[in-house]
């Protein structure tokens, strides 16, 4: 069949890429991207440098303000697709129009997961720009933000809200957050950095959030209370799937997709944070909530669209930027292995710069706190089935890049 229009409903990273890569993949045909927010932005410096300060608004854009003319995109901001007819090819849209597609890319990214009264106006999360302004716009100097929950998102809200000279309590139950991501080890070095930076942290879960007079209190499970001007609310996030389960797709906990971004329906297409991969045996992954993740899924979905070769897959991926250390992980810390640490190169105090998961001589995932050079390196190891000893792997003076190589 040919495909004359393609939809992409989301206009998040994972859309902006699909569209993109329409057209770099020679598509003339029409593409509509529909999302609802007003323009298309960038996440990931939310918790970042918008929120110090450092870039304004202007600077979030996935594409200059001008590239969806130059490449002939049809972009609807301001607009909600409500309704995907599967049977017709139309997109519903908030404003009572419809768009027909021959096929179909759903981009639509995840909500924050909520907890108390995220609608208050001291209760936050993030997850978009409306959510960061509304924070930013509180996270003065001498403020008290409570945070609950010290995943990526938590701990980087934490980290540029003290460096704004905001009083930070930081609320996570497990000690260390985040060792699934970068391991125990550096998983408990990075978190030392919020207390080593002034950040009052409980390790509790919570029972109440709520408002009082102008304060906001968050009663914890410990019994311990913690009085905020606001509170962060950064627990994860919940696919947004309604359109796709309405519309007969098979979801379960993500917007089910074969390693090609195909769903369930072969005219209907999903990527980003609101996919989940099953794999050829029937194994479904955990959702990716990753930036690059978003980006290949993009990709991966328009070359699907147009019955194009996939492009090469690569062991995932992800950066947090937190306490004025760069962080990056690649691969896999959880899969069954052995931990092997690497130390920083000449301190004395013995402490860990990176981590490694390793099964015999095979490289499943590593992690690193400032060192995205060797990070890269362990990828492309990874990707290679590259064998791998664990002396090397410790030596802080031995370069990956040499494995890459031989
Ligand atoms: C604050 C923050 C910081 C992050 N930092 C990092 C980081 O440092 N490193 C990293 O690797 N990853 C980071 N991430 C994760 C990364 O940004 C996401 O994985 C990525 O944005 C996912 O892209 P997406 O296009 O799938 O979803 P989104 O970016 O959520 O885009 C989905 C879009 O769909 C639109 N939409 C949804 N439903 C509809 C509808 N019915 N009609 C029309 N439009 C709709 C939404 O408005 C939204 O614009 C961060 C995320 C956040 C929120």
């Amino acid at each position: 069949m040919t495909i004359e229009r393609v939809v992409v409903v989301g206009g998040g990273l994972a859309g902006v890429s699909a569209a993109r890569e329409l057209r770099d993949r020679g598509y003339d045909g029409a593409v509509t991207l529909i999302d609802k927010d007003a323009h298309p932005y960038d996440r990931p410096p939310l918790s970042k440098d918008f929120l110090l300060g450092k870039i304004g608004e202007d600077e979030l854009g996935l594409a200059k303000p001008t590239w969806y003319d130059d490449a002939s995109i049809d972009l609807r901001t301001g607009l909600t697709a409500v309704a995907l007819r599967s049977a017709t090819g139309a997109v519903e849209l908030s404003d009572g129009s419809s768009v027909h597609a021959d096929a179909v890319i759903l981009a639509l990214g995840a909500d924050a997961r909520p907890l108390g009264d995220t609608q208050a106006p001291h209760i936050h999360v993030l997850r978009t720009l409306a959510d960061a302004r509304a924070l930013r716009d509180n996270l003065v100097s001498g403020a008290r933000l409570a945070i609950v929950g010290g995943g990526l998102i938590g701990a980087e809200v934490a980290s540029s809200a003290r460096a704004l000279g905001v009083e930070v309590e930081l609320i996570e139950p497990f000690d260390p957050p985040l060792a699934s991501a970068v391991g125990v080890d550096l998983a408990h070095s990075l978190h030392r950095m919020h207390v080593e930076s002034g950040i009052r942290v409980h390790k509790s879960g919570v029972r109440e959030i709520r408002s009082a007079g102008g304060d906001v209190i968050v009663e914890l499970t410990d019994g311990t209370t913690v009085t905020a001007d606001d509170v962060l609310v950064g627990i994860g996030s919940v696919p947004v799937t309604e359109m796709a389960s309405d519309a007969g797709l098979e979801v379960d906990g993500g917007i089910v997709v074969d390693s090609a971004a195909r769903t369930s329906n072969p005219a209907v297409f999903a990527a980003g944070d609101s996919a989940r991969t099953r794999l050829p045996d029937g194994a479904l992954l955990r959702r990716k909530e990753h930036w690059e993740a978003a980006k290949f899924g993009g990709h991966a979905a328009a070359a699907a669209v147009l019955g194009q070769p996939q492009p090469s897959p690569s062991a995932d991926w992800f950066w947090s930027d937190r306490h004025g250390v760069h962080v990056e992980g690649v691969g896999s810390m959880t899969a069954e292995g052995t931990t092997v640490l690497r130390p920083y190169r000449d301190d004395d105090c013995g402490r860990i710069q990176m981590a490694f998961n390793v099964r015999g001589d095979t490289l499943l995932g590593a992690a690193a706190i400032d060192g995205g050079l060797a990070v890269r390196a362990a990828r492309r190891l990874i990707d290679k089935g590259t064998a791998v000893t664990a002396e090397d792997l410790a030596d802080p003076t031995f370069d990956l890049r040499r494995l890459r190589r031989s």
